[in-house]
C-alpha cells in the first residue's frame, strides 16, 4: 500500500512517542514522574458535569448538531469574549469545532494557497508547522531566546514578512513556555499590524483563562478594535474547562472566514459533539473560573519552587518567571551538564532519554517546539511528587 506523500512528509506528534515509552516503563514496574502531560489531572467542575448528566435525557443530545455549532452557544462564546476582552464583536461570527486544533486546521485550510507563508513564533505549539505544511503552506519561524523570556522581538517578526506572507500565529499564553507576552509587546505588535493590514493574525488563546500571576494576558486587538478585522481568535474548553476529551473548540472572526470554515466542516467532520454543546449552554462561565483558583494556587507554588530550586543550585541564570498555562521550558544549553556536549548540535532527545533513565522523570524534547537543546516540563503533578521530581532534575542538571 503506497501512502500519500503528504502524509509521509508529516511528523507524528512527539508526545505520543514519549507516552509510549512511559507506558512501557510503567508496565515493567518502573516508577515514572510523568511531566509530559498536556492536560490538567482533574475532572471539570461539578456544575458542568451536572449539566452534561441533565442533557443525557434528551434525544437532541444524540443527534447531529448544526454544522457550525449550536447557534445559542456560538452567541454565548461571542458574548463571553466581549465581556472578558471588553471589545465589541457585533460584526463577528463564531464557529464551533471538534477542539481548537480542529479550528486552527480549518482556519489554515480556509486561508492558505500552496506556497503561502505563515509566520510562527518559536517556541511554538508542535502542531502549527505540520498543519501549515499539510495545507501546502510554508512555515516561517521567528526565534526567541530564554533570556528574553521566550518573547520574539517585533523587529525579527518584521524581517520575516515577505510578499508571500499570509498569516502569523500568536499563541499567548504560550505552550511550551508557560507565559503570556507582555502588554508592552502586545502594544508594539498592534502598532506593527497597523502597517500590515493584509496580514492575518491567528490568535491562539487556548490558555487565556489559566494565568496565575498579574498582569493577566492582554491582546493586541484590545489596543485598537480595528485590528479585529484581520484577527482570527481561537479558543476552546480543553484547558480552561479541564475537558480535553470532550473536544470542543471555537473560532471567532469575520463572517466570511467563518462561513468558509463551515464549508470545510460540512464536507469533513460535520458539527461538533451535540451533548457537550447543549450542556455548555447551562454552564456559567464565570463560575468555571472560580473552580480554577486552587489549580492556580498550585501553579504559583510550583513556579516559586522552580525559582528556589534554581537559586539553591546556583543556576538562577536558567530561571525565568512563568505566569500562565502549566508548562516550563527548560533550556539545557546553559546548564552545567551541557558543558561536555557540542554546542552547535541539538541533543534534546538524547538528553531527555538520559534524564528518564537516570532520574525517572519524563519530559518532552524541545526540538519539536522549535527550540533545540530544551525540554518542556508540565507543572501538573501534585506538589509533593513535583518537589521530588525537581530535586532529581536539579541533581542531573548540576552534574558535570
Ligand atoms: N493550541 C495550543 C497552544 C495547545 O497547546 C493545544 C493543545 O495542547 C491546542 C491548541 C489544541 O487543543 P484542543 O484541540 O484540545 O482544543
Amino acid at each position: 500500500m503506497i501512502l500519500s506523500s503528504r502524509v509521509k512528509e508529516a511528523q507524528a506528534s512527539v508526545t505520543l512517542t514519549v507516552n509510549e515509552k512511559i507506558d512501557q516503563l510503567n508496565q515493567n514496574g518502573v516508577h515514572v514522574y510523568n511531566m509530559t502531560s498536556g492536560q490538567l489531572p482533574f475532572k471539570p467542575s461539578s456544575d458542568f458535569v451536572q449539566s452534561i448528566l441533565k442533557q443525557l435525557n434528551f434525544l437532541k443530545s444524540y443527534q447531529y448538531a448544526p454544522i457550525s455549532g449550536v447557534k445559542e452557544l456560538r452567541t454565548k462564546f461571542v458574548s463571553w469574549y466581549e465581556q472578558r476582552r471588553k471589545v465589541n464583536l457585533a460584526e463577528y461570527d463564531c464557529i464551533i469545532s471538534n477542539g481548537s486544533k480542529h479550528s486552527i486546521y480549518n482556519v489554515l485550510g480556509a486561508l492558505i494557497n500552496p506556497g503561502d507563508e505563515v509566520i510562527t513564533l518559536a517556541p511554538y505549539w508542535v502542531s502549527y508547522p505540520e498543519m501549515i505544511k499539510f495545507w501546502g503552506g510554508v512555515p516561517i519561524v521567528v526565534k526567541s531566546h530564554a533570556f528574553d523570556a521566550y518573547t520574539p522581538s517585533i523587529e525579527d517578526i518584521e524581517k520575516a514578512v515577505s510578499p508571500r506572507t499570509k498569516a502569523i500565529i500568536v499563541n499567548s499564553p504560550n505552550n511550551p513556555a508557560g507565559l503570556h507576552y507582555s502588554s508592552e509587546w502586545m502594544k508594539k505588535f498592534a502598532a506593527f499590524l497597523k502597517d500590515h493590514e493584509d496580514l492575518i493574525v491567528i490568535s491562539d488563546e487556548l490558555y487565556s483563562e489559566l494565568s496565575y500571576f498579574d498582569p493577566r494576558p492582554r491582546y493586541f486587538y484590545q489596543e485598537d478594535e480595528n485590528l479585529l478585522k484581520q484577527t482570527v481568535i481561537i479558543n476552546g474548553i480543553s484547558k480552561s474547562f479541564a475537558s480535553t476529551g470532550l473536544r470542543i473548540g471555537y473560532c471567532i472572526s469575520n463572517p466570511k472566514l467563518i462561513a468558509a470554515m463551515g464549508k470545510i466542516q460540512s464536507q469533513t467532520t460535520s458539527g461538533a459533539n451535540s451533548l457537550i454543546q447543549r450542556a455548555l449552554l447551562d454552564v456559567d462561565f464565570e463560575e468555571m473560573n472560580k473552580y480554577f483558583e486552587p489549580v492556580k494556587e498550585q501553579l504559583r507554588q510550583c513556579s516559586q519552587l522552580m525559582m528556589t530550586s534554581f537559586r539553591d543550585a546556583h543556576m538562577s541564570h536558567c530561571y525565568y518567571q512563568t505566569n500562565s498555562a502549566f508548562y516550563y521550558l527548560l533550556d539545557f544549553s546553559r546548564m552545567p551538564f551541557f558543558d561536555k556536549l557540542a554546542k552547535d548540535e541539538d541533543h534534546s532527545e538524547k538528553i531527555v532519554q538520559d534524564i528518564l533513565d537516570k532520574t525517572g522523570v519524563a519530559l518532552v524534547p524541545g526540538t519539536t517546539f522549535g527550540f533545540p537543546n530544551s525540554a518542556r516540563m508540565s507543572m501538573t503533578l501534585e506538589l509533593a511528587p513535583f518537589k521530588e521530581a525537581l530535586e532529581k532534575l536539579m541533581e542531573f542538571f548540576t552534574s558535570k
